[in-house]
């Protein structure tokens, strides 16, 4: 193989990707991991985090991601600002030799002898005109990004899972009044989170309604919503400041194609724990994961993601 071949390339920055840069540069294999468009993923996006193991009072999720980051970068781990845009995982035997797996950043392609997928999944949004013109104005995926700049507003949260209610809990801390917009009368929800919400005194709830559009795309600034209740078809206006969305994600895999296989929604589906159809191919996290999507399975999976290339590494060299 050329020189400029690295043992393992890690495509992803949220915790399933460090957690797999940690295992691998502690086993001397010198992994890159190129950040992708939301570097840290989603731990770098929220407040608290109360259930990853070791913190009694909880850790703060970009503080959580940046030690595990600053823990992989002491054992020598690489990091590249990159957004993957193709990867060929042909690994065609030539005369040369086995052809190493390419990651093409667009500018510059990448070679790799192995490879950990650990690109995470993305905010969904509702796909209305209005509110991808007003996003960055009002229209917010991100409570912890942007909830400060509504201090003593109303916001609206849309959702019915966990993502909607920690959004709306955190957003009380700055709106005078939060409501969990949800198109359906049943939530995802776990219980307590639920609890949590339905108790704050500054929460309300909408069910069974959705948006139909969002003003006001002239004046750039969200100043309402076009309400309607999906039983009794009524629409009516909603006056708000802000809608943050907590829909839920879609996977971050489309720079595969169908070279893996995936489910209906974009998922990669491992074999086994977290092999792929492509030898020294591996799949971690959330871009995986449609049922568990917690940081410490996506940590988990991201550990035994570098075993697994440390293995078939070992092998391919005897
Ligand atoms: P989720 O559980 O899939 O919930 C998404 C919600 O958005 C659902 O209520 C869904 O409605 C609604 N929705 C989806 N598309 C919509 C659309 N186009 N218009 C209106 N509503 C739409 O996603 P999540 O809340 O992001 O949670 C994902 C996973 O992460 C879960 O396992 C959750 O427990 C976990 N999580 C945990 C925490 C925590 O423990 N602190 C925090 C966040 C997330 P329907 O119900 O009608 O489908």
């Amino acid at each position: 193989m050329p020189d400029n071949v690295r043992n393992v390339i890690i495509i992803g920055s949220g915790c399933s990707g460090l957690t797999a840069s940690l295992y691998a540069a502690r086993a001397n294999l010198s992994p890159l991991v190129i950040d992708g468009h939301e570097p840290g993923g989603q731990l770098a996006i929220t407040t608290l985090v109360e259930n990853f193991p070791g913190f009694p009072d909880g850790i703060q999720g970009p503080e959580l991601i940046d030690n595990m980051r600053k823990q992989a970068a002491r054992f020598g781990a690489e990091f590249l600002i990159g957004h993957v845009v193709k990867v060929d995982l042909s690994q065609k035997t030539t005369d040369l030799g086995k052809k190493p797996i390419e990651v093409s950043l667009g500018r510059e392609t990448l070679l790799a002898r192995t490879l950990i997928i650990a690109s995470g999944a993305s905010a969904r949004w509702l796909g209305l005109p209005s509110e991808r013109a007003l996003i960055g104005h009002g229209v917010s995926s991100c409570a912890t990004c942007d909830g400060f700049f509504f201090s003593g507003k109303e916001i609206v949260v849309i959702g019915g899972g966990d993502s909607a209610m920690e959004e709306a809990l955190f957003l009380t801390r700055f709106a005078t009044k939060v409501t969990i917009i949800h198109r359906r009368g049943q939530f995802r929800a776990s219980k307590i989170m639920l609890d949590r919400a339905r108790k704050h005194e500054r929460i309300h709830f909408l069910t069974d309604t959705v948006v139909d559009d969002v003003y006001d795309v002239q004046k750039k600034e969200v100043t309402g919503l076009r309400l309607r209740n999906v039983k009794t078809s009524e629409q009516w206006d909603f006056p708000t400041s802000a809608l943050f969305l907590g829909i839920g994600h879609t996977p971050n895999a489309d720079f595969v194609g169908d070279q893996l296989d995936r489910d209906g929604e974009g998922y990669l589906i491992p074999q086994g724990y977290v092999s792929s159809r492509v030898p020294g191919v591996f799949i971690s996290g959330d871009v995986a994961d449609r049922r568990y999507r917690q940081a410490v399975t996506a940590a988990g999976t991201g550990c035994m993601a570098a075993l697994e290339v440390e293995k078939y590494l070992e092998e391919i060299e005897k």
